[in-house]
């Protein structure tokens, strides 16, 4: 079993869905965690705490550089840095190229890739010096594929790939990796909102909506679970994982096999 005992975890946008998934079982297996995210911060800061690591709380709006440097200047002072940085936080504006709004554009980019080259920016000196680091940056079946209306999220999750590679060679000869984890349809708040939006849209219900999504991209039909990507995760973090550098790693039903 993997033990991140005396190791901590920073995973960004982890009050809900995902991140709070994966936050859940890298705390399961020993780490300290440092959540960020808005919302019920409470409630999942006390999904966390019933295991043995210490858990820490930023609120930093990661669409704002100097609040994610003051997110990272937290977890130096309070954990000594962070051993495992998972970088979730995101967000999805739907609408054609022509029709989406530049505050939208520069809000998605921000969040969902620029946030993680400031948060590995600052944190990679410190795993370079403890000489152990990982770094896990959730992309997308969106960051292999595209999908009509959502051209800013497939660009940020198509570069935050790219950032992935890049920084994984640079890391190469050192105790820090760098991948990325491409996930397909997962039932969170996120998607949550598309579903209703689809069956607003079509006047259908939800449940077929949840059908016609599912069905349409995924394969297997099932979604995937924010516990399925917490184990990928915790594998990525564990020594095991040594050696996958680069990688952009689907857990999709069969997504992007197609
Ligand atoms: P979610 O909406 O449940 O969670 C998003 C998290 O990010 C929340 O904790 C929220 O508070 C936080 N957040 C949003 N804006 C923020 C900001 N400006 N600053 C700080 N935190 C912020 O979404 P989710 O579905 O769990 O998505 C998590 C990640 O997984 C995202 O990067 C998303 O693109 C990716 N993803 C999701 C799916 C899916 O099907 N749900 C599929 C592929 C990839």
């Amino acid at each position: 079993m993997t033990d991140l005992k005396g190791k901590t975890a920073l995973i960004t946008g982890s009050t809900s869905g995902i991140g709070l998934g994966i936050a859940q079982v890298l705390a399961a297996h020993g780490a300290n965690v440092v959540l960020n995210g808005f919302g019920d911060v409470l409630a999942a800061q006390e999904s966390v705490t019933r295991y043995a690591g210490r858990v820490g709380y930023h609120g930093a709006d990661l669409a704002q550089p100097d609040q994610i440097a003051d997110l990272m200047r937290y977890v130096e002072s309070e954990f000594g840095g962070a051993d495992i940085l998972v970088n979730n936080a995101g967000i999805q504006h739907v609408a054609n190229v022509q029709d989406f709004a530049p505050e939208r554009w520069d809000a998605v980019i921000a969040i969902n890739l620029s946030a993680a080259f400031h948060t590995m920016r600052l944190a990679i000196d410190g795993m370079k010096a403890r000489g152990w680091g990982r770094i896990i940056n959730i992309a997308s079946t969106h960051g292999l594929v595209a999908s009509a209306q959502k051209s800013a999220y497939v660009a940020a999750k198509h570069g935050l790939i790219g950032l992935t590679k890049a920084a994984a060679l640079e890391l190469a000869q050192t105790g820090v990796t760098c991948n990325a984890i491409c996930p397909g349809w997962v039932k969170t708040p996120l998607v949550e909102k598309q579903i209703a939006d689809r069956a607003a849209a079509t006047g259908i219900s939800v449940a077929q909506a949840t059908r016609d999504l599912l069905i349409e991209k995924q394969p297997s039909a099932e979604f995937v679970t924010p516990q399925q990507l917490g184990e990928l995760a915790l594998f990525l973090s564990s020594n095991a994982a040594a050696q996958v550098r680069g990688a952009a790693w689907a857990m999709d039903g069969g997504w992007t096999a197609q």
